[in-house]
């Protein structure tokens, strides 16, 4: 079994087993929450031409005291006007394209319009260039917009379609089978004897992914035998992933190893330096990667969170693939930690970050209320209320 694995070595030796999948191109409705497989470059520049910011007076500067003579109307949408002559104007409305010759927008507040002549008002002294925005002032043609590896959020498909993309070339989702084992697990409602509990890991484990660029599917409470156990790991050799919940400790009903092993599976680490989490298993059977987290609920969440998710990110494309950690006020007094890096159940608020006083990696109760890992790195020294900590939003 060996020594216990540092945290980091170990998820820096899962994402090691992993590779990215092979790049798609998807019409832009298809690419939400998708990784971006190459450098973007804009096929327009934005704006296209000089435009107008507001409701207003397109003017020449050079001829800023007016009156003038207003000879057209320019509004988005339609072609540009006329080019001015000296002492014209033009109506012009937002996102609309300056006539030739005019170089600045006066607001309509700031003029009186008699009939076809527009008068300036006596206060207001016109800027140059005030109220335009310029070709090419957000992107030229050409600029890389995007860059390999960000992800498709809102903004970012907003991006890709100004920039004249309908089609973007993405990484292949990565394919999941998540596997539950355990005599005692029941479909979720079901009527449970004292010895039996709802298979609650699957539930919640699917639905970590379903926000994911992932396509995942279940296959749920497999008893612990060890020839169905063999099958329901054969049965997904198709996936990129494999997860197996419960049944990666060493307790003689613990078979999700010794099932890996009989296959042919090459375990890669097996136990880590943490809490909760210790008895987390990786490897490769085949082209798949297997990830065996422990089935306390606490510790199925805490080693998913920072091992299966960045796994997924890391296959799917993502440049930025890790938990983000953020810092907060302990609000309590920190014990040490010894060689095991610990991540409490915590709540973050305006008073800072606050350890659930139960740790109990079979409560789900703790796990639902907290809305952080605060992370306690190995090997950290005592930490007085007060102090900055690090920890990762759930
Ligand atoms: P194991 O890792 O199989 O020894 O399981 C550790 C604890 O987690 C046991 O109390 C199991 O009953 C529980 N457990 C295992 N798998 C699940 C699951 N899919 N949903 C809820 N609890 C589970
Ligand atoms: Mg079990």
């Amino acid at each position: 079994m060996g020594a216990l694995m540092p945290l980091e070595e170990a998820q820096k030796r899962v994402i090691h087993l992993a590779q990215r999948l092979p790049p798609e191109t998807l019409p832009i409705a298809k690419a939400t929450g998708r990784y971006l497989a190459e450098d973007l470059p804009a096929k327009r520049s934005q704006p296209a031409g000089d435009m107008s910011a507001m409701d207003g007076y397109a003017i020449c500067f050079e001829d800023r005291e007016g009156p003038w003579t207003r000879v057209g109307e320019c509004k988005a949408g339609s072609p540009p006007c006329p080019p001015l002559k000296p002492g014209e104007t033009a109506r012009i409305f937002t996102g609309a394209l300056l006539p030739e010759g005019a170089d600045t927008v006066v607001m309509q507040e700031n003029v009186n319009a008699e009939g076809e002549t527009v008068h300036l008002m006596t206060e207001a002294s016109p800027v140059k260039g005030r109220h335009v925005r310029h070709k090419g002032g957000d992107f030229d043609v050409g600029d890389i917009v995007l860059t390999t590896g960000t992800c498709l959020d809102a903004r970012a498909l907003g991006q890709a379609v100004i920039a004249g993309h309908g089609e973007l070339p993405v990484f292949s989702l990565p394919k999941i089978a998540i596997l539950s084992t355990g005599d005692e697990l029941v479909e979720p409602g079901q009527k449970t004897a004292l010895h039996q509990i709802p298979a609650s890991n699957d539930v919640m484990i699917s639905a970590m992914l379903s926000a994911f660029p992932a396509e995942a599917r279940n296959i749920s409470r497999i008893a612990d035998n060890m020839d169905m156990l063999c099958n329901a790991l054969d049965s997904a050799r198709d996936c990129d992933i494999i997860v197996t919940i419960g049944g990666a400790s060493v307790g003689d009903h613990d078979l999700v190893g010794p099932a890996f092993e009989k296959l042919g599976g090459n375990i890669d680490f097996w136990k880590i330096a943490m809490k909760p989490g210790k008895p987390l298993m990786a490897g490769k059977l085949g082209d798949s990667i297997v990830l065996a987290l422990p089935g306390n609920p606490g510790s199925a969440f805490v080693t998913a969170t920072l091992f299966l998710l960045p796994l997924i990110r890391f296959c799917a494309g993502a440049t930025d693939y890790m938990p983000r950690q953020q810092q907060a006020f302990t609000t309590t007094s920190l014990p040490a930690t010894t060689r095991r890096a610990q991540f409490l159940r915590a709540k973050v608020d305006a008073s800072g970050i606050t350890a659930y006083d139960s740790q109990d990696s079979a409560k789900l109760s703790v796990l639902t209320a907290a809305n952080a890992l605060l992370c306690r790195p190995a090997h950290s020294p005592e930490q007085k209320a007060g102090t900055s900590v690090p920890y990762i939003t759930i």
